[in-house]
């Protein structure tokens, strides 16, 4: 991931609410298009011009063939709001985050988020780096679901990973109950990327907690009910996958460690 800064140069009479307007509209349609990472940027207001601060997925994620038509419409309204085209400029790696996947076309993918994620929620397969959205073929005409509902996860795991949790086990069920209506979200949107990649997408399960260690190791596929252990874990991370269901899943953190 690369930290950037994008200044927006006036070339026009305007006023700040058209000029932050036209900025936030572009910015988030590169947001809902994965071809910027996080939801804030910070923007300043610099004598000539705007500049925000964001961080990207690959050092070309901005480059226009990549737009979805809301972000090239939004690039092309920045000049109503008085404003000329972004110009880049790359500051460097992004030290605090993962290393986005080398591989030009992956052969399976896994979709799959934790709470201090900053990057894409689908993963190599094979590296378990993070995609950017933007490289992928889509049926819709950006990746807006996608990024809401890893939105949504985050904070549910946000939530339970806290000691004195306020929602007590709720936000734990929404993580880890096959159809929740989170996971069913989820794994729609999983099946989604499938069928417009032509290749295996995998949902990871979260599994936190049981109420039977004993039985964790040889519970079955919760979608069909078939053996679905790992003879070794993928990724240190899987210790079950199921073809059919398309799930990948851990032993639950509870039964992994003394706490
Ligand atoms: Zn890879
Ligand atoms: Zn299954």
């Amino acid at each position: 991931m690369y930290v950037a800064q994008l200044r927006f140069k006036l070339i026009a009479d305007t006023d700040f609410n058209r000029a932050e307007t036209a900025i936030r509209r572009y910015i988030e349609a590169l947001i809902f298009n994965g071809q910027i990472l996080g939801r804030e940027f910070p923007t300043a207001w610099q004598q000539d011009s705007f500049s925000s601060r964001v961080v990207l997925p690959a050092e070309d994620a901005l480059l226009q063939k990549y737009h979805s038509a809301r972000g090239l419409y939004a690039l092309e309204q920045l000049a109503e709001a008085g404003l000329a085209y972004p110009q880049l400029q790359l500051q460097g790696m992004d030290l605090m985050s993962q290393h986005t996947d080398p591989c030009d076309s992956a052969g399976f993918y896994i979709l799959y988020s934790r709470f201090s994620d900053t990057c894409s929620a689908l993963r190599c397969g094979e590296h378990f780096a993070p995609v950017p959205l933007y490289k992928l073929h889509n049926s819709g005409a950006d990746y807006e679901q996608l990024i809401r509902w890893q939105l949504q996860y985050q904070a549910l795991d946000e939530i339970q990973m806290q000691h004195s949790r306020v929602l007590l086990k709720s936000a734990e069920r929404s993580l880890q109950q096959l159809n929740s209506n989170l996971n069913k979200q989820g794994r729609r949107l999983a099946t989604q990327l499938e069928k417009a990649n032509s290749k295996a997408v995998y949902y990871a399960l979260y599994s936190g907690s049981t109420m039977d260690c004993t039985a964790e190791a040889g519970k079955t596929c919760p979608g069909c009910g078939g053996d679905w252990r790992l003879a070794r874990p993928l990724h240190q991370l899987f210790d079950f996958q199921c073809r059919h269901c398309r799930l990948v899943s851990n032993i639950a953190w509870d039964c992994q460690s003394p706490s």
